[in-house]
């Protein structure tokens, strides 16, 4: 029987999938010679091919909620934006992307904003994501690198996952550091504010006070200075800046909430293994310091030249299928292409000549919530998303509905109808979706794999990248955007990247950019750097920084005062993800038995909070922000802390309109990486 290589479109593992179409249908299953995953799949994965179905698929172009031809709508759509370009300039246009579209659509979508429409306004839902970690990679290295694989998770002595509930949000990762447990002894800390799935792995479990990892990562390089334990070797030839952030790691004098006991065990495990990873995620990146976190947790192995080596190194993992490739292809407003820089005019200058390109923008666009706060004040008159819902997923998500539905332009383009999102525009476009389509997709430690389309999609629907290339088309560029096939795309893409290789960049696949259709077609998982100087290496081991100077920076870095709590609202929601729901359920929710774990929105409440309140497990509990009110059913346990409840983010208006929990948040941003603080909206719960 034929089985076709794709991976999973869910989380950042990036698994490879293998389908097979017989007489019963499709079927999926885990493919063994994949690198991510050796044929693991988690729940999600297993149930892929329950939602291959037609149910609620967008099958034809909609204008104004009629019908129209595919040449009807796109030509709304080009003459919308090129009218709005001569009327209002480049700052008056905007696009809104995903960590789920493949590599190629990405790729498309980001040269007609920056190169052809000349702005910036380009952001994605990865801004909500992993935008702090992309922020601190470029402050310590110069460069947006994952140093860090995932076989150093099979080859640690220590691992250290902060903010992470690996168990449910990458499990295939986390049976693999569960056989690395079993198989050599590893160590394992989880730092989380809450006692998740996770922590069954775990030898110790700090659940620290929420937002205050930096204090607890100072207070690990404070005892790691005063106790001998920094690499004064590696730092020496490698790094800069050791003395300043150790000063300023003495002087944070916060509290993580641990006991002193938690914090010498935690210090001390962390000195005497050889090699540490330490795992991040959202609980870091989605915060008003989460930067400063994740430099705070880069300045340890920095400090201690862990990184760069077998079972050594930061690992931040990506909640997205493919939010790295959206970083390789520059798909965020302060980035350009292949990891080159928007605000250095010779990069600039490169990619405008490489695109032969009439006008690169040469400044950052807005990020995530400013785009939409800009699309609602009427600066952003066209704006166009794509395979994203945002109307359930941002915080603010009735600001951002608001914001949709009165922008003079309005385009979404997804596979589905029925979202929070495609409800508010005023053209929808037919996207073709996982199984479908083909291209490539990067996972969390860099490894480029191919998805790949088997199945007929319903109706008329059309790649993200063809719709992408055919609207800049009929805006004149016929030219730049004469791709047949997003082979071509590929090559067009691995062949910039060879630019930014020469201009000592990390990101080179420009090997790739020979590759014909055949070998497109059959291309295997590759990590890159596949090309340049340090091709199938490490980065940070002997070879230098991609800073000025060569040298890795260790960054000074405080820990934020907390948010005074408000009498009105003395709750702080904490909000995540649940094992068997991927974002905003608009496929997940298709199969019956993942639905059957949590079938519906809940609180996570403390015994003592529970009694305060005269709530009861069971009971439907309102929790209210100043930005609006959700229903929810009270779970509870003592796995939150007093006065810190969580509540999942997944339900939206299309299942439930009462447990959409990021209305409820407001729109505080980190002011490095501008992403969002989900885990800190302080509610009132009644
Ligand atoms: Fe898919 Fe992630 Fe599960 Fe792997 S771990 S099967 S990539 S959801």
């Amino acid at each position: 029987m034929n089985e076709t290589r794709t991976t999973c479109p869910y989380c950042g593992v990036g698994c490879g999938v293998l389908l097979r179409q017989g007489p019963e249908g499709v079927s999926v299953r885990g493919d063994p010679d994949h690198p991510a995953n050796f044929g693991r799949l988690c729940s999600k994965g297993s149930a892929l091919a329950e939602t291959l179905t037609s149910e609620g698929r967008l099958l034809q172009p909609r204008v104004d909620g009629a019908d129209v031809s595919w040449d009807v709508a796109l030509s709304r759509v080009a003459d919308g934006f090129r009218t709005t370009l001569e009327r209002h300039g480049p700052g008056s246009v905007a696009f809104y992307l995903s960590g789920q579209l493949l590599t190629e659509d990405y790729y498309v979508a980001n040269k007609l904003m920056k190169g052809f429409m000349g702005s910036a306004n380009i952001d994605t839902n990865s801004r909500l994501c992993m935008a702090s970690t992309v922020a601190g990679h470029r402050r310590a290295f110069g460069s947006d690198t994952v140093p860090g694989t995932y076989e150093d998770l099979d080859e640690a002595d220590l691992v250290v996952l902060v903010g992470s509930n690996l168990a449910w949000c990458h499990p295939v990762l986390f049976q693999r550091l569960v056989a690395a447990k079993a198989a050599r002894g590893t160590k394992v800390v989880v730092v989380d504010p809450r006692r998740t799935a996770t922590c069954d792995a775990a030898d110790l479990h700090l659940a620290l006070r929420g937002g205050s990892d930096t204090s607890l990562f100072n207070g690990l390089l404070a005892y790691l200075h005063a106790n001998g334990h920094v690499d004064h070797t590696y730092v020496g030839a490698h790094v800069s800046g050791l003395d300043a952030a150790v000063a300023m790691a003495q002087r944070d004098l916060s509290t993580t909430g641990l006991s002193a006991e938690d914090l010498a065990g935690f210090h001390a495990l962390w000195a005497r293994s050889e090699r540490v990873v330490t795992v991040f995620s959202q609980g870091v990146n989605q915060s008003t310091g989460g930067t400063d976190k994740v430099n705070a947790i880069l300045n340890c192995h920095l400090a201690t030249g862990r990184i760069g080596r077998p079972g050594c190194g930061p690992l931040s993992v990506t909640g997205q299928p493919n939010a790295m490739g959206g970083r390789e292809v520059g798909g965020l407003a302060n980035m350009l292409a292949a990891h080159l820089d928007l605000e250095d005019p010779v990069h600039r200058s490169a990619v405008g000549r490489f695109w032969d390109a009439p006008a690169v923008a040469d400044r950052p666009g807005l990020k995530a919530i400013d785009m939409f706060r800009a699309v609602r004040s009427g600066q952003i008159k066209a704006l166009w998303i794509a395979c994203t819902n945002p109307v359930a997923s941002m915080p603010e998500a009735d600001l951002v509905a608001e914001a949709i539905r009165t922008c003079d332009l309005s385009v979404v383009s997804d596979m589905y109808a029925t979202t929070d999102t495609a409800r508010c525009a005023q053209i929808v476009l037919p996207a073709l979706g996982w199984a479908e389509k083909d291209g490539t997709v990067t996972n969390s430690d860099r490894t480029i794999s191919r998805q790949r389309g088997v199945v007929a999609a319903p109706g008329s629907a059309r790649a993200d990248w063809d719709i992408f290339a055919e609207v800049g088309r009929r805006m004149g560029w016929r030219e730049a955007f004469s791709y047949a096939s997003p082979a071509e795309v590929f090559r067009e893409h691995a062949a910039l990247s060879g630019i930014a290789g020469r201009l000592g960049r990390d990101f080179d696949i420009s090997d790739l950019s020979g590759l014909d259709d055949r070998g497109y077609a059959a291309l295997a998982p590759t990590r890159w750097p596949v090309s340049g100087a340090r091709q199938g290496g490490r980065f940070f081991g002997a070879g230098g920084f991609f800073t000025p100077d060569g040298r890795g920076r260790m960054i000074p870095v405080a820990t934020p005062e907390e948010t005074a709590s408000q009498p009105r609202y003395p709750f702080r929601l904490n909000t995540g993800r649940i094992r068997d729901q991927w974002h905003t359920m608009t496929r997940s929710a298709l199969t019956p038995r993942l639905s059957r774990h949590l079938a519906e929105p809940f609180l996570e409440l403390h015994p003592a909070d529970a009694v305060t309140l005269g709530l009861r497990a069971a009971d439907i509990a309102q929790v209210q922000s100043p930005l609006g009110r959700a229903l929810l059913r009270v779970l509870v346990t003592d796995r939150v802390a007093p006065g810190a409840p969580f509540a999942p983010m997944h339900w939206t208006a299309e299942f439930a309109s009462a447990g959409r929990v990021d209305a409820l948040i407001p729109g505080a941003v980190d002011p490095v990486s501008g992403q969002p603080d989900l885990k800190a909206a302080r509610v009132a719960i009644s």
